[in-house]
């Protein structure tokens, strides 16, 4: 490993935050960030917010940032991986979303279609997704199939040019912001439940799709349940051969894993709880002079830096040309769990106070750390529970018997 970078490297970067700096001051404001540590996910805020986001999409299109990672061909940037990593930690130092306000679609079901889609596909549907002008949402899971998912239970079936699609899906998020979705379907229910799904390109618009926003427990409504009520899909909006989607869904799935959980701007919140622990008692004293806090910053400070330094592990094996391994799963179990741990120990910090909600008199950083905290949850399930990925690790990296 060799964790330096070349001058052109380092000059990429510079211009890169210079950008990100002058943009995001901006376009969001005052101290340019998005606001909840939810940024990296896709519970964007209210209207105003996501008016904002999307204005910053259309700049970071423009200044083609929008899909570094995209290849060139694709309208993306072509970048290498070390450009691609050091964009990464430059937006996320900024609390940014990686991909502006089209996160699924950039960064995998635009992939996913440039992989499996069809030419008409990939001229149809890349280029708005690159603009920002057509967002897309992920409908997978359902009231009865998340971690299980090859047990979903919507039905399409054939009628002519069609698929006719019933049934519901839940905890779709952005559904209520996007234009189109992409929809795991069951096409054929007498096959074993993995051979029998298809893998649809669904306009949010068609007759027959009622999306019902759900309120979490921060107070906002960042995803939904969706439901269709035979809502009419041409077949042409197909990826892939039918009742075998789920070829297709490993494809967005192995995207989603590559882009790995260690996305998160965690290294940034322990900056700010550095900060936090400058302003507040604990135990009769300025917190950050207390033994226990110090050492629990540390210990925290020192994680971050191990989830870095596995990232760039990840990146050399793939520059060596390595098949990604176990690294997206070790990322996304250890950076979501670390980052509950740190929206944790800053209520923990924040005491009685930490239960005032945002807009609370009285609440501290206007009420940012408990709403971090209520959504740092969210972050573990997400993507894969941490369960589930303790049971891939345990699996497939230590090779113990299956559960
Ligand atoms: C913030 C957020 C955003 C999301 N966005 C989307 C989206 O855009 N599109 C979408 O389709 N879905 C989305 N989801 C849904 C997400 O994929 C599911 O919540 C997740 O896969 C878990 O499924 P479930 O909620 O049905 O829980 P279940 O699968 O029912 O699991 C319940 C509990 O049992 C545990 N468990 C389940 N199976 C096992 C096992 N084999 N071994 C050990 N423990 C197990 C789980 O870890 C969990 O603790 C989102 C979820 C969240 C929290």
């Amino acid at each position: 490993m060799d964790f330096r970078f070349t001058a052109e490297e380092e000059a990429f970067r510079a211009k890169l935050h210079g950008w990100i700096e002058r943009t995001s001051e901006q376009v969001f404001g005052h101290g340019g960030a998005i606001g909840a540590s939810t940024a990296s996910l896709l519970d964007v805020g209210d209207d105003g917010q996501w008016r904002r986001l999307k204005e910053y999409h259309r700049k970071l299109h423009e200044a083609g940032y929008a899909a570094l990672h995209w290849p060139i061909e694709y309208g993306g940037g072509g970048a290498t991986l070390i450009e691609q990593a050091i964009y990464q930690d430059e937006v996320l130092s900024f609390g940014l979303p990686l991909y502006g306000c089209n996160q699924l679609a950039i960064d995998r079901i635009g992939p996913t279609l440039m992989f499996m889609g069809t030419q008409a596909q990939k001229d149809r549907y890349l280029p708005k997704m690159l603009t920002g002008e057509e967002v897309w949402c992920q409908g997978y899971s359902e009231p009865n199939a998340g971690s299980d998912l090859a047990s979903l239970q919507t039905r399409a079936v054939i009628d002519g040019d069609s698929f006719v699609v019933n049934g519901q899906k839940v905890w779709t998020s952005l559904a209520h912001r996007a234009d189109w979705q992409v929809l795991l379907v069951r096409t054929d229910p007498e096959a074993p439940k993995h051979k029998g799904i298809s893998y649809l390109l669904v306009d949010m618009k068609t007759p027959g799709i009622t999306i019902r926003p759900l309120v979490q427990m921060t107070g906002e409504s960042g995803f939904n349940e969706v439901f269709y009520d035979n809502v009419r899909v041409p077949r042409e909006n197909l990826v892939g051969e039918v009742n075998q989607g789920w070829q297709v869904s490993i494809a967005t799935l192995m995207y989603e894993r590559l882009s790995g959980g260690t996305r998160h701007p965690v290294e940034r919140t322990i900056t700010q709880l550095l900060e936090l622990s400058k302003h507040v008692e604990f135990d009769g004293m300025t917190a950050n002079r207390h033994p226990y806090v110090r050492q629990k910053l540390t210990q925290f400070a020192i994680e971050a830096r191990c989830l870095r330094l596995s990232r760039y592990r990840s990146l050399t094996a793939h520059l060596k040309g390595k098949i990604p391994g176990p690294e997206s799963s070790f990322g996304k179990l250890f950076a979501t769990e670390l980052n509950l741990r740190v929206a944790m120990f800053a209520d923990e910090l924040l005491g009685s106070y930490s239960a005032l909600d945002k807009g609370s008199l009285g609440a501290v950083e206007g009420g940012r750390w408990q709403q971090r905290m209520l959504a740092a949850r969210g972050l573990t399930i997400a993507a894969g529970s941490s369960e589930i990925q303790h049971n891939i690790i345990g699996e497939r990296v230590l090779k113990l018997p299956k559960g």
